[in-house]
């Protein structure tokens, strides 16, 4: 079983403050996706990000974050904004997927997710796995959830494939995003960034402060957070840059691409 999580910079234009899909990056990749599996078929699960859908309202009401009781109807209204734009969001890729006949399935993580300070503690998967056994492929994405001690958090595509990949049994995850790895550095800041081909600790990087634009999951830093501590257990990843033609099609036939493989090996 692969995951594969595509970045919202990648299927959003991401630095737009009025929600915008990617519909070129959408349709290409879902084309390489149908021609993977058309070539040899294989169990998949698709994880995609918030993009500029989900990080505008989820900033501006400063989900995740400690509130008074009294800000709560607010708060909730947030919630329920930022949810239904990541909806719209996930509605609109899928609707790319079908038309290039791939059997998706939305599978909405606010309706059986929970987080505790931010982090996953709840979440039956016998579903997903019931249509992985049906050859469907489930989508998920990052999303808004409740929050048993900040009442409601952000759960990034990023800690959802961690969470997937722990508790399902995946052979191989795949990331695309929109620049060809880690660096040791933020590349589109720095020219002389470097590239890792494989990355085993956050002592590699130079500059920890890293978040992109509107990013309230974290960025690069925290998808390598979540992904070292899948390396940590054994279960490696790879990170590569979706912009590129056929890069999804490659990674999923498992062809050597330009990447970088986060593993502790
Ligand atoms: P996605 O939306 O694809 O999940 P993010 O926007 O969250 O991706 O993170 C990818 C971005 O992280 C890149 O566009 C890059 O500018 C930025 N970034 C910051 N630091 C680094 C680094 N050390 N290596 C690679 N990319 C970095």
């Amino acid at each position: 079983m692969i995951i594969l999580k595509l970045g919202g910079s990648i299927l959003t234009k991401k630095s737009s403050t009025i929600p915008q899909i990617d519909s070129e990056n959408l349709e290409r990749i879902a084309k390489e996706i149908k021609k993977s599996l058309d070539n040899h078929n294989k169990k998949l699960i698709i994880v995609h990000g918030a993009g500029s859908f989900g990080h505008p309202p989820a900033k501006k009401y400063n989900i995740g974050k400690i509130f008074k009781n009294e800000e709560y109807p607010l708060k909730r209204i947030g919630f329920s904004t930022t949810q239904n734009a990541v909806k719209k969001l996930n509605t609109e890729i899928c609707k790319v997927f079908i038309d290039n006949k791939l059997p998706v399935v939305t599978i909405q993580p606010s309706t059986f997710i929970t987080t505790s300070n931010g982090r996953i503690n709840y979440g039956n998967l016998d579903l997903i796995k019931k249509y992985l056994d049906e050859d469907y492929i489930p989508v998920l994405y990052g999303d808004v959830v409740l929050d048993d001690k900040l009442k409601m958090a952000v759960l990034s595509g990023d800690q959802i494939i961690q969470y997937l990949a722990m508790n399902l049994e995946s052979d191989r995850i795949i990331l695309g995003t929109d620049v060809d790895g880690v660096y040791n550095k933020n590349p589109k800041t720095n020219d002389d960034a470097i590239l890792f081909e494989r990355f085993n600790s956050m002592d590699e990087l130079d500059s920890l402060d890293s978040t992109t634009n509107v990013d309230v999951t974290g960025g690069m830093i925290g998808k390598i957070k979540e992904l070292l501590e899948l390396a940590d257990i054994g279960i490696d990843s790879k990170i590569i840059n979706v912009n590129k033609k056929d890069f999804v099609y490659k990674a999923l036939e498992n062809e050597d691409i330009k990447g970088t493989v986060i593993s502790k090996k």
